[in-house]
């Protein structure tokens, strides 16, 4: 999937060619401008076939984790699905890291300390290396044992120094939008219970259905402190909240959107009705919206109306069939990763072009929807 390492053994081959059969009777300069040939051909054709940004919206049943990698092979995992099950998520994970080819998961983002988000941080440090922990700061609910004891697991690896750990505010750009080559951004636009104060560049419209909004309950647990992220690449814009409440969603889209439109949302929460308001998805109007839902988490038929009935929208993706949801509120089954039935944890896949253009891939079906550029 990442052809990289191939580029560089054909050139060096090309080049100790050019050294051995040349050295004797060729001109210095005509040699130097065969290895530049030679490099530039290669890389520039290379280049071309690498530019696409995968990401991997792994199975944990109604858990997050989702695994970016770029071009490049730098990589971005957004939560690490439950614990337990002999590390059923973590293996999961680990099974779509080797898919994308990379042997260590450079950034993880946990949103917030819930269990199923947080809960197979152990596993997974146990089965790749992880080289920085991203969080919105300490766990703030100590009256849920689960997460609690996320929280708790969470210090032992970090004593443990398993990994570097890096709390970020709003605004704050990811560290991987400074080490990648290939221009993907990733920007924090919530943590811990706070949201940006100025709208993203090219955002800041008048929304015009916070007119109808609700004034939502202050949600108490960690949900309302996840780490919302923006992801650009080249002309793509990607938005993934977490489990950030509709409370909080208000206040990054009303008055005015300071998010702006989005090509893909990650549908917060599962598509759990604390979440995904009428005011966010008019705001961000993703023409593709994937929800990782489980058959019994999230799938709510309110969102999922929502969702559907957004100003843009061209498909929803489910990972699975909600049983909640029953005929009239799930997607055709060729948009589902798991249908009805035993599960088998299958993930889907979106490869993704610096000039807007994306496809979405259910290797269950092997549909895959091309969605061009707009
Ligand atoms: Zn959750």
């Amino acid at each position: 999937m990442l052809r990289m390492p191939r580029l560089f053994p054909s050139l060096l081959v090309a080049r100790s060619r050019t050294r051995t059969a040349a050295s004797r009777r060729t001109p210095i300069s005509c040699i130097i401008l065969a290895v530049l040939f030679l490099s530039s051909s290669g890389a520039a054709s290379s280049a071309a076939a690498q530019k696409a940004l995968h990401i991997f919206f792994v199975d944990v049943e109604g858990g997050q984790a989702t695994l970016f990698v770029t071009p490049a092979g730098q990589s971005l995992l957004i939560d690490t699905g439950w614990p337990g099950n002999d590390g059923r998520d973590a293996d999961r994970i680990v099974a779509a890291a080797k898919k994308a080819g990379i042997r260590k998961i450079d950034y993880v983002v946990i949103t917030h300390f819930h269990t199923d988000h947080v809960g197979g941080l152990p596993q997974l440090a146990a089965r790749i290396p992880i080289g920085t922990v991203i969080d919105h700061g300490d766990n703030r609910e100590s009256t849920d044992a689960p997460t609690v004891q996320g929280w708790q697991a969470y210090q032992e690896l970090l004593a443990a120094k398993k990994f570097k750990r890096l709390t970020v505010k709003p605004g704050d750009s990811l560290p991987i939008s400074s080490t990648s080559v290939d221009g993907l951004q990733a920007t924090a636009v919530s943590a811990d219970g706070a949201v940006i104060d100025h709208p993203l560049p090219g955002a800041g419209q008048e929304n015009a259905s916070c007119n109808n909004t609700e004034a939502y309950p202050a949600d108490q647990t960690e949900n309302v402190r996840s780490v919302g992220t923006l992801i650009t690449f080249g002309k793509l814009r990607i938005l993934d909240l977490g489990d950030l409440t509709r409370d909080k969603e208000t206040e990054l889209v009303c008055p005015r959107n300071k998010l702006g439109a989005i090509d893909i949302y990650i549908v917060s929460h599962h598509g759990w009705s604390q979440s995904s308001s009428p005011a966010l998805l008019n705001a961000i109007a993703p023409r593709v919206a994937i929800m990782d839902n489980g058959a019994n988490k999230g799938g709510t038929p309110s969102v999922w109306d929502i969702i559907e009935k957004s100003p843009r929208l061209e498909n929803l993706w489910q990972l699975h069939y909600s049983d909640e949801g029953g005929a009239a509120h799930n997607v055709a089954a060729e948009f589902i990763a798991n249908p009805e039935g035993p599960d088998a944890g299958n993930y889907l896949e979106l490869t993704a072009w610096p000039n807007g253009r994306f496809d979405v891939w259910n290797p269950r079906t092997a549909k895959r929807i091309h969605y061009p550029a707009r």
